[in-house]
Protein backbone atom coordinates (compact mmCIF):
# COMPACT_ATOMS: atom_id res chain seq x y z
CA UNK A 1 0.00 0.00 0.00
CA UNK A 2 1.05 3.48 -1.08
CA UNK A 3 -0.03 5.58 2.00
CA UNK A 4 0.70 9.55 1.13
CA UNK A 5 -0.07 12.03 3.77
CA UNK A 6 0.53 15.44 4.67
CA UNK A 7 -0.35 17.84 7.79
CA UNK A 8 -2.01 21.52 7.89
CA UNK A 9 0.48 22.76 10.50
CA UNK A 10 1.98 21.70 13.86
CA UNK A 11 0.32 24.39 15.52
CA UNK A 12 -2.75 25.49 17.01
CA UNK A 13 -4.89 27.58 14.24
CA UNK A 14 -8.36 29.28 14.48
CA UNK A 15 -10.06 30.02 10.98
CA UNK A 16 -9.07 26.61 9.48
CA UNK A 17 -10.59 25.37 5.83
CA UNK A 18 -9.18 22.24 4.13
CA UNK A 19 -10.93 20.87 0.76
CA UNK A 20 -10.47 17.77 -1.46
CA UNK A 21 -11.51 17.05 -5.02
CA UNK A 22 -11.20 13.65 -4.97
CA UNK A 23 -8.71 10.72 -4.52
CA UNK A 24 -8.07 8.80 -8.11
CA UNK A 25 -5.56 8.50 -10.86
CA UNK A 26 -6.34 12.19 -11.54
CA UNK A 27 -4.50 12.51 -15.31
CA UNK A 28 -1.94 15.34 -15.83
CA UNK A 29 -3.89 17.44 -18.01
CA UNK A 30 -6.80 17.65 -15.59
CA UNK A 31 -4.87 18.51 -12.74
CA UNK A 32 -4.49 22.16 -13.74
CA UNK A 33 -8.68 22.24 -13.54
CA UNK A 34 -8.68 20.84 -10.35
CA UNK A 35 -6.21 23.23 -8.90
CA UNK A 36 -7.54 26.07 -10.21
CA UNK A 37 -11.37 24.60 -8.39
CA UNK A 38 -9.44 24.18 -5.49
CA UNK A 39 -7.75 27.57 -4.96
CA UNK A 40 -11.47 29.42 -6.14
CA UNK A 41 -13.16 27.05 -3.56
CA UNK A 42 -9.81 28.09 -0.79
CA UNK A 43 -10.57 32.00 -1.84
CA UNK A 44 -14.27 31.31 -1.06
CA UNK A 45 -13.84 29.88 2.10
CA UNK A 46 -11.18 31.97 3.83
CA UNK A 47 -13.46 35.09 2.57
CA UNK A 48 -16.45 33.71 4.55
CA UNK A 49 -14.58 32.65 7.71
CA UNK A 50 -12.49 36.26 7.53
CA UNK A 51 -16.14 37.49 7.40
CA UNK A 52 -17.38 35.74 10.68
CA UNK A 53 -19.18 32.95 9.06
CA UNK A 54 -20.29 30.01 10.63
CA UNK A 55 -18.48 26.67 9.91
CA UNK A 56 -21.63 24.75 9.02
CA UNK A 57 -21.90 27.91 6.25
CA UNK A 58 -18.72 27.78 4.81
CA UNK A 59 -18.80 24.03 4.28
CA UNK A 60 -21.77 24.32 2.01
CA UNK A 61 -20.79 27.75 0.07
CA UNK A 62 -17.77 25.93 -0.75
CA UNK A 63 -18.64 22.89 -2.17
CA UNK A 64 -22.00 24.69 -3.64
CA UNK A 65 -19.27 26.44 -6.07
CA UNK A 66 -17.18 23.87 -6.50
CA UNK A 67 -20.52 22.15 -7.53
CA UNK A 68 -21.26 24.71 -10.27
CA UNK A 69 -17.48 24.52 -11.34
CA UNK A 70 -18.08 21.65 -13.95
CA UNK A 71 -14.55 20.27 -12.64
CA UNK A 72 -15.12 17.91 -10.10
CA UNK A 73 -17.65 14.57 -10.01
CA UNK A 74 -20.00 16.77 -8.56
CA UNK A 75 -23.28 19.27 -9.52
CA UNK A 76 -22.59 20.39 -12.94
CA UNK A 77 -19.38 18.18 -13.57
CA UNK A 78 -21.09 14.67 -12.49
CA UNK A 79 -20.39 11.66 -13.81
CA UNK A 80 -23.25 9.18 -15.40
CA UNK A 81 -24.81 6.24 -14.42
CA UNK A 82 -25.05 3.30 -15.88
CA UNK A 83 -28.57 4.78 -17.80
CA UNK A 84 -26.65 7.29 -18.89
CA UNK A 85 -28.37 9.82 -16.28
CA UNK A 86 -26.82 12.36 -13.24
CA UNK A 87 -27.27 11.10 -9.48
CA UNK A 88 -26.19 13.30 -7.18
CA UNK A 89 -25.87 12.56 -3.12
CA UNK A 90 -24.76 14.92 -0.54
CA UNK A 91 -24.66 15.40 3.22
CA UNK A 92 -23.35 18.16 5.61
CA UNK A 93 -23.01 18.14 9.61
CA UNK A 94 -22.27 20.30 12.22
CA UNK A 95 -20.28 19.73 14.74
CA UNK A 96 -21.32 22.28 17.75
CA UNK A 97 -25.14 21.35 17.32
CA UNK A 98 -24.48 17.98 15.47
CA UNK A 99 -27.47 19.01 13.35
CA UNK A 100 -26.67 17.26 9.89
CA UNK A 101 -28.96 16.85 7.01
CA UNK A 102 -28.10 14.84 3.60
CA UNK A 103 -29.44 13.71 0.39
CA UNK A 104 -29.41 10.83 -2.50
CA UNK A 105 -30.39 10.39 -5.68
CA UNK A 106 -30.97 13.70 -6.87
CA UNK A 107 -31.72 13.93 -10.79
CA UNK A 108 -33.17 17.75 -10.83
CA UNK A 109 -30.79 20.11 -8.52
CA UNK A 110 -28.03 21.61 -9.20
CA UNK A 111 -26.84 21.85 -5.29
CA UNK A 112 -27.62 19.26 -3.42
CA UNK A 113 -25.28 19.68 -0.77
CA UNK A 114 -27.54 22.96 -0.18
CA UNK A 115 -30.79 20.94 0.10
CA UNK A 116 -28.97 18.69 3.06
CA UNK A 117 -28.18 21.92 4.21
CA UNK A 118 -31.91 22.96 4.19
CA UNK A 119 -32.71 19.48 5.17
CA UNK A 120 -30.62 19.82 8.37
CA UNK A 121 -32.02 23.00 9.74
CA UNK A 122 -35.78 22.57 8.60
CA UNK A 123 -35.83 18.46 9.37
CA UNK A 124 -35.41 19.66 13.08
CA UNK A 125 -34.46 16.09 13.77
CA UNK A 126 -37.75 14.62 12.33
CA UNK A 127 -35.87 13.61 8.93
CA UNK A 128 -32.52 14.04 8.40
CA UNK A 129 -31.92 11.82 5.20
CA UNK A 130 -33.86 12.43 1.99
CA UNK A 131 -33.37 10.55 -1.37
CA UNK A 132 -34.86 10.30 -4.58
CA UNK A 133 -37.97 12.20 -5.67
CA UNK A 134 -38.75 12.80 -1.76
CA UNK A 135 -35.48 14.87 -1.71
CA UNK A 136 -36.82 16.72 -4.95
CA UNK A 137 -40.26 17.38 -3.36
CA UNK A 138 -38.73 18.74 -0.25
CA UNK A 139 -36.23 20.98 -2.35
CA UNK A 140 -39.23 22.44 -4.64
CA UNK A 141 -41.23 22.58 -1.95
CA UNK A 142 -38.23 24.68 -0.53
CA UNK A 143 -37.82 27.09 -3.37
CA UNK A 144 -35.09 25.55 -5.11
CA UNK A 145 -35.16 25.93 -8.82
CA UNK A 146 -35.48 22.49 -10.47
CA UNK A 147 -33.74 21.93 -13.76
CA UNK A 148 -34.35 18.91 -16.71
CA UNK A 149 -31.58 16.15 -15.83
CA UNK A 150 -29.94 16.86 -19.25
CA UNK A 151 -29.25 20.21 -18.17
CA UNK A 152 -26.57 18.68 -15.66
CA UNK A 153 -25.48 16.37 -18.17
CA UNK A 154 -21.76 18.15 -18.99
CA UNK A 155 -20.32 17.35 -22.32
CA UNK A 156 -16.98 16.04 -20.86
CA UNK A 157 -19.32 13.50 -19.20
CA UNK A 158 -21.51 12.31 -22.39
CA UNK A 159 -18.72 11.62 -24.03
CA UNK A 160 -16.72 9.69 -21.60
CA UNK A 161 -20.14 7.68 -20.72
CA UNK A 162 -20.92 6.71 -24.98
CA UNK A 163 -17.02 5.59 -24.43
CA UNK A 164 -17.69 3.24 -21.35
CA UNK A 165 -20.31 1.93 -22.97
CA UNK A 166 -18.18 0.15 -25.44
CA UNK A 167 -15.73 -1.12 -22.62
CA UNK A 168 -18.02 -1.58 -19.31
CA UNK A 169 -17.93 -5.64 -19.18
CA UNK A 170 -15.26 -5.75 -16.30
CA UNK A 171 -16.24 -2.86 -14.76
CA UNK A 172 -16.26 -2.36 -10.55
CA UNK A 173 -17.51 0.23 -8.00
CA UNK A 174 -13.87 -0.18 -6.80
CA UNK A 175 -11.42 0.16 -10.17
CA UNK A 176 -11.75 3.77 -10.51
CA UNK A 177 -9.69 3.95 -7.44
CA UNK A 178 -7.22 1.91 -8.40
CA UNK A 179 -3.75 2.95 -10.37
CA UNK A 180 -3.35 3.31 -13.87
CA UNK A 181 -6.95 4.07 -14.61
CA UNK A 182 -7.77 7.06 -15.73
CA UNK A 183 -10.35 6.62 -17.84
CA UNK A 184 -12.76 6.34 -15.31
CA UNK A 185 -13.42 9.88 -14.09
CA UNK A 186 -14.50 10.61 -10.92
CA UNK A 187 -13.60 13.95 -8.20
CA UNK A 188 -16.21 13.72 -5.46
CA UNK A 189 -15.84 16.97 -3.48
CA UNK A 190 -15.08 17.36 0.53
CA UNK A 191 -15.08 20.47 2.41
CA UNK A 192 -14.05 20.91 6.65
CA UNK A 193 -13.98 23.94 8.37
CA UNK A 194 -12.90 25.49 11.75
CA UNK A 195 -14.16 28.87 12.50
CA UNK A 196 -13.05 31.91 14.88
CA UNK A 197 -15.77 30.55 17.57
CA UNK A 198 -14.31 27.32 17.56
CA UNK A 199 -16.95 25.36 15.76
CA UNK A 200 -16.54 22.60 13.28
CA UNK A 201 -18.37 21.69 9.97
CA UNK A 202 -17.96 19.02 7.34
CA UNK A 203 -19.71 18.45 4.06
CA UNK A 204 -19.08 16.11 0.79
CA UNK A 205 -21.01 15.80 -2.75
CA UNK A 206 -20.58 13.89 -5.42
CA UNK A 207 -22.26 12.43 -8.29
CA UNK A 208 -21.23 8.73 -7.24
CA UNK A 209 -18.71 6.25 -9.01
CA UNK A 210 -18.93 6.32 -12.91
CA UNK A 211 -21.59 3.84 -14.44
CA UNK A 212 -23.19 3.52 -11.32
CA UNK A 213 -26.19 0.94 -11.08
CA UNK A 214 -29.16 3.54 -10.99
CA UNK A 215 -29.83 3.92 -7.44
CA UNK A 216 -26.57 3.33 -6.03
CA UNK A 217 -25.98 5.16 -3.41
CA UNK A 218 -22.34 5.29 -2.03
CA UNK A 219 -20.67 6.72 1.53
CA UNK A 220 -20.80 10.20 0.82
CA UNK A 221 -24.60 11.50 1.93
CA UNK A 222 -23.91 8.55 5.11
CA UNK A 223 -23.05 10.43 8.13
CA UNK A 224 -19.37 8.84 9.63
CA UNK A 225 -19.00 7.43 6.85
CA UNK A 226 -18.53 10.24 4.09
CA UNK A 227 -18.73 12.84 6.35
CA UNK A 228 -18.73 13.77 10.16
CA UNK A 229 -18.19 16.61 12.24
CA UNK A 230 -18.74 16.68 16.28
CA UNK A 231 -17.15 19.25 19.24
CA UNK A 232 -14.12 17.04 18.65
CA UNK A 233 -13.28 16.81 14.65
CA UNK A 234 -14.70 17.35 11.13
CA UNK A 235 -13.58 15.04 8.13
CA UNK A 236 -14.63 14.07 4.59
CA UNK A 237 -14.12 11.01 2.46
CA UNK A 238 -13.80 10.01 -1.06
CA UNK A 239 -12.86 6.79 -2.56
CA UNK A 240 -14.73 3.59 -2.86
CA UNK A 241 -17.96 4.30 -1.18
CA UNK A 242 -18.93 0.49 -0.65
CA UNK A 243 -15.32 0.04 1.57
CA UNK A 244 -15.77 3.87 3.40
CA UNK A 245 -18.86 2.86 4.68
CA UNK A 246 -18.26 -0.72 5.78
CA UNK A 247 -15.49 1.08 8.27
CA UNK A 248 -17.53 3.87 8.90
CA UNK A 249 -13.88 5.73 7.92
CA UNK A 250 -14.83 9.41 9.15
CA UNK A 251 -16.26 8.07 12.65
CA UNK A 252 -13.56 6.52 12.83
CA UNK A 253 -11.03 9.28 12.36
CA UNK A 254 -12.89 11.37 15.09
CA UNK A 255 -12.89 8.84 17.46
CA UNK A 256 -9.41 8.53 17.01
CA UNK A 257 -8.75 12.19 17.82
CA UNK A 258 -11.11 11.72 20.85
CA UNK A 259 -8.63 9.18 21.87
CA UNK A 260 -5.87 11.75 21.80
CA UNK A 261 -4.07 11.33 18.45
CA UNK A 262 -3.23 13.60 16.25
CA UNK A 263 -4.83 13.98 13.17
CA UNK A 264 -2.16 12.79 10.95
CA UNK A 265 -1.67 9.61 13.31
CA UNK A 266 -5.59 9.03 12.40
CA UNK A 267 -5.48 9.63 8.91
CA UNK A 268 -2.88 7.36 8.38
CA UNK A 269 -4.55 4.67 11.08
CA UNK A 270 -7.75 4.86 9.36
CA UNK A 271 -6.58 4.55 5.80
CA UNK A 272 -3.99 1.71 6.32
CA UNK A 273 -6.96 -0.11 8.57
CA UNK A 274 -9.24 0.04 5.65
CA UNK A 275 -6.82 -1.04 3.32
CA UNK A 276 -6.19 -4.25 5.22
CA UNK A 277 -9.69 -5.48 5.80
CA UNK A 278 -11.50 -4.70 2.83
CA UNK A 279 -11.04 -6.30 -0.43
CA UNK A 280 -12.14 -5.78 -3.78
CA UNK A 281 -12.86 -8.56 -6.14
CA UNK A 282 -9.21 -8.33 -7.88
CA UNK A 283 -7.94 -8.88 -3.93
CA UNK A 284 -6.79 -5.54 -3.67
CA UNK A 285 -7.09 -3.46 -0.82
CA UNK A 286 -9.69 -0.90 -0.69
CA UNK A 287 -8.36 2.76 -1.43
CA UNK A 288 -9.62 6.29 -0.74
CA UNK A 289 -8.75 9.86 0.75
CA UNK A 290 -9.32 11.60 3.97
CA UNK A 291 -9.14 15.49 5.03
CA UNK A 292 -9.16 15.50 8.93
CA UNK A 293 -9.60 18.67 11.13
CA UNK A 294 -9.33 18.69 15.14
CA UNK A 295 -11.01 21.53 17.61
CA UNK A 296 -7.27 23.19 17.86
CA UNK A 297 -7.36 23.72 14.05
CA UNK A 298 -4.55 20.81 13.73
CA UNK A 299 -5.39 19.09 10.36
CA UNK A 300 -4.19 16.37 7.89
CA UNK A 301 -4.63 14.51 4.64
CA UNK A 302 -4.17 11.17 3.51
CA UNK A 303 -4.93 9.03 0.58
CA UNK A 304 -3.70 5.53 -0.89
CA UNK A 305 -4.86 6.11 -4.43
CA UNK A 306 -2.79 7.29 -6.89
CA UNK A 307 -3.38 10.67 -6.41
CA UNK A 308 -5.76 13.17 -4.77
CA UNK A 309 -6.47 17.04 -4.92
CA UNK A 310 -6.16 19.08 -2.20
CA UNK A 311 -5.59 22.15 -0.55
CA UNK A 312 -5.98 23.97 2.70
CA UNK A 313 -5.79 27.35 4.03
CA UNK A 314 -5.07 29.12 7.92
CA UNK A 315 -6.72 32.71 7.53
CA UNK A 316 -5.15 34.01 10.31
CA UNK A 317 -1.59 33.09 8.94
CA UNK A 318 -2.46 34.02 5.52
CA UNK A 319 -0.35 30.34 4.79
CA UNK A 320 -2.01 28.08 2.09
CA UNK A 321 -1.30 24.90 0.36
CA UNK A 322 -2.82 23.30 -2.68
CA UNK A 323 -2.06 19.85 -4.23
CA UNK A 324 -2.60 17.10 -6.94
CA UNK A 325 -0.32 14.91 -7.86
N1 LIG B 1 -17.02 7.89 -2.58
C1 LIG B 1 -17.78 8.19 -3.77
C2 LIG B 1 -18.79 7.07 -3.99
O1 LIG B 1 -18.46 5.94 -3.76
C3 LIG B 1 -16.95 8.35 -5.00
C4 LIG B 1 -15.70 9.21 -4.89
O2 LIG B 1 -15.27 9.54 -3.81
O3 LIG B 1 -15.15 9.57 -5.94
O4 LIG B 1 -19.88 7.36 -4.44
Amino acid sequence: MELVTGEVSKKKNRAVVLVHGGAWDIPDEECEDHEKGLDNALDLGAGLLQHGSAAAEVVVQVLSQMENSGIFDAGCGAVLNEKGEVELDAGMMCGDTKQWGAVAGVKVFRNPVKIAQKIASEGKGQYCFLANTYAERFAREAGFKPLLNKELICAREKRRYDDFLSRSTNYHTSHPFMKADTSWPRGTIGCIALDSEDRLAAATSTGGTPFRMAGRIGDSPLPGCGFFANRTGAASATGWGEAIASVSLCREAVFLLEQGMRPIEAVSSVLGKMYSSVENLDGQGATGGLILLNSCGEGAWGYTTPRMARGWVVVDQNQRFIKVT
